[in-house]
């Protein structure tokens, strides 16, 4: 399980263009069950779609764009990015590199893992409740706390005083616009590049 993952620790599984799952590493199972648990084992989701274990509109829209990035220019991309589970922190670099012209390799390398204090905001079997949400960055996992401010989770389970609730909010998720610019402008450099291009 997640106990014997160390920096250094990395993961793979192929995508096709179309963001179907065509292949998970071997060590796949203890990285999904370190986090999203049984759903996401290899056997559910193999042969799915990429886009469907992503949450949010945005998300998805983004990760398309950098798969069809990949694909067109045979440049690899990397992304820093967190996968944070309630009670450690994991400093992943996730890289997107084209295999084929139909395919992408995803590896998400390990970098850091600390623990942590267990975050109750993030355990899946609580009692929600239905009529308060908070947002949390798809990438670098900071929670928005005002309309424009998002703070990592530690602080902001204290901002929003989460600690003092009997029944703590729901867990959406979204792109702070710190990691939205940093995505969005590794797609603005190709198309920058491609009116440049267009112009000569
Ligand atoms: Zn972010």
């Amino acid at each position: 399980m997640a106990s014997h993952e160390t920096a250094g620790t990395t993961y793979r599984y192929r995508v096709s263009r179309n963001g179907q799952i065509e292949s998970v590493s071997d060590n796949w199972d203890s990285f999904a069950l370190g986090n999203d648990g049984e759903r996401c084992v290899s056997d559910a989701v193999l042969g799915t779609s990429l886009w469907l274990h992503l949450s949010g509109e945005l998300v998805r829209d983004m990760y398309r764009q950098l798969v069809d990035k990949v694909l067109r220019t045979g440049d690899p991309i990397e992304i820093p990015l967190h996968c944070d589970s309630p009670d450690r922190v994991r400093h992943l670099t996730l890289t997107l590199q084209r295999l084929s012209e139909d395919e992408v390799e995803f590896t998400s390398k390990v970098e850091k893992v600390v623990e942590r204090d267990t975050l109750s905001l993030l355990l899946g079997d609580l009692s929600r409740d239905p009529n308060s949400w908070v947002t949390m960055c798809s990438y670098c996992k900071e929670i928005q706390v005002s309309a424009d401010e998002w703070q990592p989770a530690e602080q902001a389970v204290k901002t929003l005083q989460l600690f003092e609730r009997d029944v703590i909010p729901h867990l959406t998720h979204g792109v702070c616009p710190h990691c939205y610019d940093d995505v969005m402008s590794e797609l603005d450099d190709e198309i920058d590049q491609e009116k440049e291009d267009g112009e000569t």
